[in-house]
């Protein structure tokens, strides 16, 4: 369908429509510099004006991200709203109807109902395939849209790409393809489609791989005058200034990876260990961050797990779902919780050392204080969990992955009611034991050094394998705390990290601001972790640009 064909398809009142207009709209091209046109404070506290309506920056963001033009995408408060606007441009109230599939997304029936638009559900088969012929047949003249969901929520399977061209061309309105886990598939997104089809819309979030469900911020994906009738109507400021600073500070692209990368492992890993439970009839495959699991008994299952405090989805009354929960894939250990609520055995990684591959090891330690699980992998992500209880602490510790180029993962628990002393030094042990064993070991002899300003501060590594075990500091904290670790717990984190790598450590460092000071030396050590993982023949050579800076 080309856009004029959609364009018949379009309420003739939102055709005609003349959005609002504001005064800033009006003057582009010119830069003012005195803004007294909104009626808004002129005090500057970050928040006192209003928001870019046109999402500028995001956007051309969000674009090259996706590789697209700009003018192709639309920015809503959540995937949400985009349902509702496709429903409030196309579908005469009371007169239209729109078709989808079931079991799939809940929104879609609910938008479908606020604008009064008839919605026609086909089942999908017991196996939960699209039954393409019967979609078709439930459409007529007043069909104005199509959601699918690929891959589907609940029943995480995605469909065949053949078959939603097929769609795409013989069905009388509007596709909307809802592809809000795309990221956990093998299948391609159908983006580049859009360039095609103009009577195709994608969706995709941010709230789900990207991991900003709080900050509400969905796209959707079309011709670019598909997407300018959703701006249309859209509020002005439907998303508010912190959503689009936050999103465009952490659309990071490696940490959505790393994040994938650990699900997509633990979604094998707890498939697998969910089959062996007597009470799991069956799981079925997912392309998804969930999986929908077939229960003996549903209900008592859910209640057990919310006595043990975790939450999953009771999909049992969907039609299509009977007996089904559906069950997001957490955390490694959330995972682990889940499973043993289940009565499911889980070995979890062994006490001990585990060397995963070459530069990969996993280290499980535990002592009457601390229970620390540790990976390190030189060689890219293990995926970016970082928990000790400490957040000022986790946010140094994620210093090295982002600033080594390395992959981290570290989940310790320890006696925090106590003092922090034991988790940060613990830490700083196996940490160091990691190092070693993927890397001092295998460099005999090597310097690596880095210094690194940072505002008002800057730090000096020196890192030195092969030569005594020695450790040095030279950085002076004059508060007792940054965020809410001890500063006195700095040194003592580097020197067990030295002892636990058996190296020689030099530290040093000066400045104004002690959590910039922290946070330098943290990255000068990261940066020194990446020189010598990079192999490079002359160790003093500046680390190269890969990876994330
Ligand atoms: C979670 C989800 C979304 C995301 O909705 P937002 O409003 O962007 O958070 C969209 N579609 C489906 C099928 C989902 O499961």
């Amino acid at each position: 369908m080309n856009l004029e064909a959609v364009l018949k398809r379009v309420r003739p009142n939102i055709l005609a429509l003349e959005p609002y207009s504001t005064a800033r709209d009006e003057c582009r091209g010119s830069r003012p510099e005195v803004f007294l046109d909104a009626n808004e404070s002129p005090y500057d506290n970050g928040l006192n004006r209003y928001p870019d309506p046109r999402q500028r920056a995001l956007k051309e963001k969000v674009a090259e991200l996706k590789g697209m033009s700009p003018e192709q995408l639309f920015l809503g408060n959540g995937s949400d709203e985009a349902i509702d606007l496709l429903f409030r441009v196309f579908c005469r109230p009371g007169l239209d109807n729109a078709v989808s599939i079931a079991p799939s997304y809940g929104m879609y029936s609910v938008a479908a109902a606020t604008n009064d638009i008839a919605f026609r559900e086909v089942p999908l088969r017991p196996d939960f395939s699209l039954d393409a012929e019967a979609v078709l047949a439930a459409a007529d003249a007043n069909t104005k849209l199509l959601f699918l969901c690929s891959p589907n929520n609940p029943s995480g399977n995605s469909f065949p790409a053949e078959e939603i061209v097929s769609l795409l061309k013989r069905f009388p309105g509007v596709v909307v393809l809802d592809e809000a886990y795309i990221d956990f598939s093998e299948r391609p997104s159908l983006i580049p489609l859009t360039r095609e089809y103009a009577n195709l819309v994608v969706l995709q979030t941010l709230s789900k791989a990207w991991g900003m469900a709080g900050l509400r911020v969905g796209l959707a994906v079309a011709d670019p005058g598909v997407a300018a009738l959703l701006d249309k109507v859209k509020y002005p400021y439907n998303i508010n200034i912190p959503a689009q600073k936050m999103a465009l500070a952490k659309l990071d692209p490696a940490v959505r990876e790393a994040h994938v990368r650990e699900i997509l492992g633990e979604r094998v890993r707890v498939a697998k260990a969910l089959q062996e439970s007597p009470s799991v009839l069956r799981v079925y495959p997912s392309d998804a961050n969930f999986l929908l699991v077939k229960v003996t008994d549903p209900d008592g299952l859910y209640a057990r797990l919310i006595e043990r405090k975790i939450i999953v989805r009771n999909r049992s009354r969907v039609p299509g779902c009977g007996g089904c929960l559906r069950i997001t894939i957490g955390t490694p250990s959330e995972n682990d919780r889940l499973l043993r609520a289940l009565g499911i055995e889980v070995p979890g990684p062994a006490d001990g050392v585990e060397l995963l591959g070459d530069r990969h090891v996993r280290i499980r330690r535990k002592t009457r204080e601390t229970d620390i699980l540790l990976e390190l992998n030189l060689d890219g992500p293990v995926g970016g969990t970082i928990r000790t209880g400490l957040p000022f602490f986790d946010h140094m510790l994620e210093q090295i992955p982002h600033h080594g180029g390395v992959g981290l993962r570290v989940e310790a628990k320890g006696d925090l009611q106590v003092d922090e002393h034991h988790t940060v030094e613990d830490v700083g042990i196996v940490l160091g034991e990691a190092i070693d064993k993927t890397l001092g070991a295998k460099l005999g002899i090597g310097r690596y050094g880095f210094v690194l300003p940072m505002d008002d501060s800057d730090a000096m590594v020196l890192l030195d394998f092969g030569g005594r075990i020695d450790f040095q500091w030279r950085a002076e904290f004059r508060r007792e705390k940054v965020g809410d670790l001890p500063t006195e717990l700095l040194p003592h984190f580097f020197q067990s990290v030295c002892a636990g790598a058996r190296c020689n450590l030099h530290i040093a460092a000066r400045g104004e601001n002690e959590h910039h000071k922290a946070e330098a030396i943290f990255k000068a050590f990261a940066r020194a972790i990446r020189m010598a993982v990079a192999r490079s023949p002359f160790p003093y050579e500046l680390p190269s640009s890969k990876g994330t800076l």
